[in-house]
């Protein structure tokens, strides 16, 4: 398994990605832009290929892209929708540009219109999009926190968009601080065994691509999402272990989105999770 970061790019990319590498990062994350804005990032393609060469030679890999939080393929107002459409379509062909193998996006929210109206939303948007779908670019849908009108809070809802939309290339960002806010009990074997089997049963385990790994020290099934350090949460190191050993044999990246990324925060959290694998 590679471990890495979700990169900031305050002080730029290269000066990031050069860090990333010091501090034993083997893959990276990062926003194509604005994290919490509409409007697509302004880079040029040089700038891009700048950034795959370098990456490339760090042999940091894969590059994952994550799209903006204002995305919603489930909304109920026209304007977010189509809005959503449009940036998703250029986060996909910015990683595209990057050679980023994965774009992950959050399901989404019904917004108070219920699951199957949400449900039909987001499988209608993505079928809107497949006949530009670019080549070797897999949309990852995260699990979320879930509660109230969120749509990927379980498994079976991610599931159902999966299996309703076998021509397009979909997977799994798993990440275990939301699944422990959605009532998962990611800190025992028993808790994680439950989960990969509905993930097995909804599509198939070889639909999980990549481990968002975030401790919590949020109630389980709260509905909360607060990310904790590594081993510092209610998740704690016997759970990373036990999750770990599961999917071993799968070989993903495995990406923390822990607090005070780029301070050395994250190079204790990487050496922790290191610490946990078979
Ligand atoms: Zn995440």
């Amino acid at each position: 398994m590679r471990l890495g970061i979700h990169m900031p790019l305050k002080k730029g990319f290269a000066y990031n990605a050069r860090r990333l590498k010091e501090i034993g990062g083997e893959t990276v994350q990062i926003f194509s832009g604005n994290p919490s804005g509409w409007k697509p990032p302004s880079i040029s393609e040089e700038e891009i290929k700048e950034r795959s060469m370098l990456l490339k030679q760090l042999a940091i890999y894969p590059l994952i892209i994550h799209t903006a939080y204002l995305i919603n393929l489930a909304s109920a107002n026209e304007e977010t929708y189509d809005k959503s459409i449009n940036l998703l379509r250029e986060t996909l062909r910015q990683a595209k540009l990057h050679d980023a193998p994965y774009v992950v996006l959050h399901a989404g929210s019904h917004g108070g219109k219920g699951m199957e109206k949400g449900m039909q939303k987001i499988i209608e948007a993505l079928k809107g999009e497949l006949s530009s779908w670019p080549e070797k670019v897999m949309l990852l849908l995260e699990n979320t926190a879930g509660g109230g009108s969120s749509l990927g809070g379980y498994i079976k809802y991610i599931g159902e968009i999966v299996r309703n939309l076998p021509e397009i290339p979909l997977g799994l960002c798993l990440d275990t601080a939301h699944a422990w806010g959605a009532g998962y009990n990611m800190a025992s074997e028993k808790g994680i065994d439950q989960l990969l089997k509905e993930v097995e049963r909804e599509m198939g385990l070889d639909r999980l691509k990549l481990i968002h790994a975030n401790d919590t020290g949020v109630e389980i099934g709260s509905f909360r999402d607060r990310h904790h350090h590594i081993g510092e949460g209610k998740i704690g190191l016997a759970g990373f272990k036990a999750l770990f050993k599961k999917v071993w044999s799968q070989d993903l990246p495995v990406i923390l989105e822990t607090p005070e990324m780029g301070t050395d925060k994250d190079k204790q959290n990487l050496e922790t999770l290191r610490s946990c694998l078979p």
